[in-house]
């Protein structure tokens, strides 16, 4: 089957890859003259299967409220007339109750489960070299009243088969000793042993390197305008895309099946077919410091609780990624935010890096209120979806992207996951190693 995935990053590029593995003839189209050149450019690099709580939970809108109108705040909602991010915060609100966090967990658990392990074949299989450390996450915290609220939080992630140990002080040190010049603030910590980091833009450009090398074409500089859809009902279906060439001109390419995974602008493509994703972009920062000092810097991937932020050793570079703000699609920087990053990092781990020459960059997550990605059907029957995988679109990707091509070749996924458009057979099964097949 000829089929054409709309988007390059983690999750279209990881979709492709699968695809082109069960036989069908794939093209990849994206805006950017290469693979992952926006949201999954320079996120904080965690494959964090064991903290999957998604940021709509009964303390939310609490803290969103309390957070209103603060530029440096970890979460940030800027109310703008638009419908979508209205409906969107509505929606968000629903999510917050504990039967639907608890409802999100469990299947955001699965999913990411599924793609860490999808991740560890790939890389045995391409050998890609991403600046991947298998060390673990710590998540260290600095107030007691956020590490005793977590630690209901890591016994469901345990009763869920993920490893996550609460753990004093003194542990959370010897496990990453860079810390230990802040050991006098911090309260605890909980460590995921099984979890890992690495450069998400590596990987997705080598990803995007091998499957050429397999076969797939991939159309860079090339922008989706519109879908072409043909019938109603049942025999509804997508006939074809139309696209602005690089060389400017307004063309129609045609498949047999067509993958959506254009991130947060997926909305803005299928809205006029109907389908109403709700997606709205959340922009998040990171700053990309050279590792001057490697013993002064850490080599466990972490997360600062208080400030939200993730931190992750690439190499000798030291990444630290975190803020959301909801306010459309603009990806500029915002100094405050930018400063704010630094001046933590600073104060974390004084020599390790050169502070003076940051690489800052923003990108926009495609969140949905309840963080559980839209992966599976729609109602025109050759249109499939792969997109809204929010905060943890790493974790997520390579699992995603072997589950849409197992859904398009007509194929049961692996995983036990609330499929979009799908029948859904709720189970307490567990995703471990041993049930996926290598
Ligand atoms: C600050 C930050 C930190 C993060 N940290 C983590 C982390 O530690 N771990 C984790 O798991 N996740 C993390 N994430 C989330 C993760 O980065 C995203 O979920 C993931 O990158 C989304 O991948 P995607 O392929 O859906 O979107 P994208 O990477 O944005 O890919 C979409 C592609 O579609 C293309 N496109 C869009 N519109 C068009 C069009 N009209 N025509 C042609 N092409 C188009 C774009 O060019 C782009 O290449 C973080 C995100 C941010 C912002």
């Amino acid at each position: 089957m000829k089929v054409i995935v709309l988007g390059s990053g983690i999750i279209g590029t990881a979709s492709a890859w699968f695809l082109n593995k069960s036989g069908h003839d794939v093209t990849v189209i994206d805006r950017q003259p290469g693979a992952a050149q926006e949201t999954s450019f320079a996120n904080g690099c965690q494959i964090s299967v064991s903290h999957a709580e998604p940021w709509a939970n009964p303390a939310a809108p609490m803290k969103v409220l309390k957070w209103l109108g603060k530029e440096d705040a970890p979460l940030l909602y800027r109310f703008r007339p638009e419908w979508l991010q209205w409906k969107w915060a509505l929606n968000f609100l629903r999510e917050c109750t504990p039967g639907r966090t608890n409802e999100n967990i469990r299947q955001i658990v699965a999913i990411c489960e599924y793609s860490r392990q999808t991740l560890v074949g790939l890389r045995a299989e391409t050998g890609i070299q991403y600046d991947n450390l298998n060390r673990g996450i710590l998540h260290f915290y600095t107030d007691q009243k956020e590490f005793d609220d977590s630690l209901p939080a890591a016994k469901l992630m345990r009763d869920l088969g993920c490893p996550r140990d609460s753990i004093s002080t003194d542990e959370v040190i010897r496990i990453e000793p860079a810390l230990a010049r802040i050991r006098d603030k911090i309260v605890g910590g909980d460590f995921t042993a099984n979890d890992e980091s690495g450069d998400v833009y590596k990987f997705t450009s080598g990803l995007a390197q091998k499957s050429a090398e397999a076969g797939v074409n991939f159309k860079f500089n090339t922008t989706v305008t519109r879908l072409i859809t043909e019938g109603a009902g049942a025999s509804a279906k997508i006939t074809g895309v139309e696209v602005i060439t690089p060389e400017g001109r307004h063309e129609v390419l045609h498949a047999d099946a067509y993958v959506l995974a254009m991130g947060s602008f997926s909305t803005a493509l299928a809205k006029p077919l109907g389908i109403d994703l709700m997606i709205y972009p959340g922009k998040g920062y990171s700053a990309t410091y050279t590792v001057t000092d490697p013993s002064a810097a850490p080599s466990v991937s972490l997360t600062d609780d208080g400030y939200k932020l993730v931190v992750s050793r690439l190499g000798d570079r030291l990444r630290v990624a975190g803020t959301c703000e909801l306010n459309g699609y603009t990806r500029e920087l915002n100094t405050a935010r930018c400063e704010a990053i630094t001046r933590r990092t600073r104060e974390l781990f004084p020599d390790a890096c050169d502070y003076d020459n940051p690489t800052y960059w923003t990108g926009l997550r495609p969140l949905t209120p309840s963080n559980v990605p839209y992966i599976g059907k729609t109602k025109f029957s050759n249109l499939f979806l792969n997109t809204g995988h929010g905060t943890l679109g790493w974790t997520m990707g390579c699992g995603s992207g072997r589950a849409l091509a197992d859904i398009v070749s007509g194929r049961q996924p692996e995983v036990n996951f609330r499929f979009t458009g799908m029948p859904y057979r709720p189970s307490d099964r567990i995703i471990t190693p041993q049930s996926i097949t290598a």
